[in-house]
């Protein structure tokens, strides 16, 4: 008998046995996961749910339960901002990049207030406040916040800027247990059959058709026939084999975050013939935000240029930063908004000077690169503006009151935590696509295993992650149980 793979379904000739059956079988206990079991569940199908862990949640458990919700939310309107679908919808389309998928853009900013009230509906809270200012994630137990670059160029200028985190009630950073709890709950109460410690290592097919998976449970390989099967595993930023192929460039960087990231979903949905997209597409971030003032400061490359306007959200100046050549960027100060980085963001300072001349030969750097961007910049924001990258003026500040300092961001030694944004290639629906665009019959996925609404790491803003696992899971699991119903109709004699 041939030994389950990853890599290629089972034949289901070689199916001895089934010792489990369901209607739809989901894989992974994360929010996507929850999602898609839950609403499967509340379809009328029968579902059980594998995860390798012993327990429920996976990344999602681990993240801040923050939100990207919009479209006029209650928080948003007690708070005096203005939003709508539209500025909604057009602002996570270019927070999609080049190939943004404009059907779930367009859907979720259409459901997104609805899907904020399903969230309420399940026991989720939201405390209704908002929190100014740029954080990573509020420190109190306050609901809204700005997570994104919606302010700054050149997002403001073609979407309304509006805050658009929503974080779940929960004092502290790291709210994203409580979100999973609450999940898990409701998944529990709707009769969702759950087995952990349960890895899944192989689909079954029958031709071109999912139709069942082999599950490990105590060391022994299980047969599962199910109708459907929803893949929500997670991305893949700890399988480095997986990352050397698809996301060379993550490979500079040093944290990974996540639980179970290992791609295993994914490359059992390609086995199955389904298409992955945008593999190389990674979130990364070094919260070097923290204290605010420092966004004040520019950051330069090697080559003592200036690269983007440093007012857009961190995750997106992170990205951008391992563009630049070399391993390393540095963010220029002054003695005015200078500040010690938060530690856990691991940033040193290289150089201090009394001119920028001294930082930038203490750096190593040849004579008038630094300092003549420093010139340039200094030149432009003593008139309020800023030609080259847009900064927002709010932002401005000549740099010029000594001692200078350059902090460094190096890519190995810093704090650049990072997840993987490609993954299976999906319809709204969560049925998986082949390289034709043709569904993969039987097989649905969802979350980060999935290229979903954050597809492009240069755009990503927070909250962007989970509204995508817990709306396009929710949408997956109730495709699936519709498609185990309609299969069934079909299987059963006249
Ligand atoms: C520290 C941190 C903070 C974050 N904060 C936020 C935030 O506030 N907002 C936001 O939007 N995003 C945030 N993120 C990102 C976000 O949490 C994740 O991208 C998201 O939760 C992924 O959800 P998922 O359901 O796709 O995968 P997961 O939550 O990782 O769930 C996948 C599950 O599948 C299981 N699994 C994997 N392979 C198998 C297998 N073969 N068989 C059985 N089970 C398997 C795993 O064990 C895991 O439990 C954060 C991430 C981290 C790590």
């Amino acid at each position: 008998m041939t030994s389950p793979s990853l890599h290629r379904p089972l034949g289901v000739g070689e199916v001895a046995r089934w010792d489990i059956e369901t209607d739809v079988a989901v894989i992974g206990f994360g929010a996507s996961g929850a999602c898609a079991a839950l609403e499967a569940a509340r379809g009328g199908a029968s579902v059980t749910l594998f995860e390798m862990g012993s327990g429920s949640g996976g990344a999602s458990a681990l993240s801040g339960g923050e939100i990207y919700i919009g479209g006029g939310s209650d928080v948003q309107q007690a708070a005096g901002f203005e939003d709508s679908p539209e500025a909604l919808a057009a602002y996570l389309k270019m927070a999609g990049g080049p190939d943004a998928d404009h059907a779930k853009c367009d859907l979720y900013a259409s459901e997104s207030l609805s899907h904020y009230d399903w969230l309420k509906a399940q026991g989720v809270p939201y405390k209704g406040t908002f929190v100014p200012g740029k954080i990573i994630e509020p420190a109190t137990d306050d609901t809204l916040i700005w997570s994104g670059s919606e302010e700054a160029w050149p997002f403001s200028e073609q979407a309304q800027p509006a805050p658009r985190g929503h974080v779940i009630q929960f004092e502290g950073w790291g709210g994203g247990r409580k979100l999973v709890d609450i999940l898990e709950r409701n998944v529990r109460e709707a009769g969702v059959e759950v087995r952990v410690d349960a890895r899944v290592v192989s689909l079954i097919a029958d031709g071109p058709a999912i139709v069942g998976l082999v599950v490990r449970i105590d060391n022994k390989d299980h047969y599962v026939r199910a109708s459907a099967t929803v893949i929500c595993t997670g991305g893949f930023c700890m399988n480095q084999d997986m990352l050397r192929r698809y996301a060379p460039e993550a490979i500079k960087l040093a944290n990974p975050i996540g639980e179970n990231d290992n791609g295993s979903g994914i490359l059992m949905g390609m086995g199955a013939g389904g298409d992955a997209i945008h593999m190389d597409e990674f979130f990364t971030t070094c919260p070097w935000i923290m204290p605010e003032s420092l966004v004040k400061g520019i950051f330069v490359n090697r080559n003592g240029q200036r690269f983007m306007n440093e007012d857009c959200y961190h995750g997106r100046v992170s990205r951008t930063m391992i563009d630049q050549p070399g391993d390393r960027v540095w963010l220029l100060v002054d003695n005015a908004i200078f500040a010690r980085p938060i530690e856990l963001a691991r940033i040193d300072i290289a150089a201090v000077g009394e001119t920028w001349e001294e930082v930038e030969a203490e750096l190593g750097l040849p004579a008038d690169t630094l300092s003549a961007t420093v010139r340039t910049f200094n030149r432009y924001a003593a008139e309020g503006h800023d030609p080259v990258w847009h900064k927002s003026a709010k932002w401005l500040k000549v740099l010029d009151e000594p001692p200078f300092a350059a902090l460094e961001l190096n890519f190995a030694t810093s704090y650049f935590s990072f997840f993987t944004l490609g993954g299976l290639s999906t319809l709204p629906t969560g049925e998986v696509l082949d390289r034709g665009g043709e569904p993969v019959p039987g097989l649905f996925a969802a979350g980060r295993a999935t290229s979903g609404l954050p597809r492009w790491g240069h755009g990503y803003s927070s909250g962007m992650s989970l509204a995508d696992c817990t709306f396009f899971g929710r949408k997956a699991g109730t495709s699936a149980a519709a498609s185990a119903k309609a299969s069934q109709r079909v299987a059963e004699p006249a």
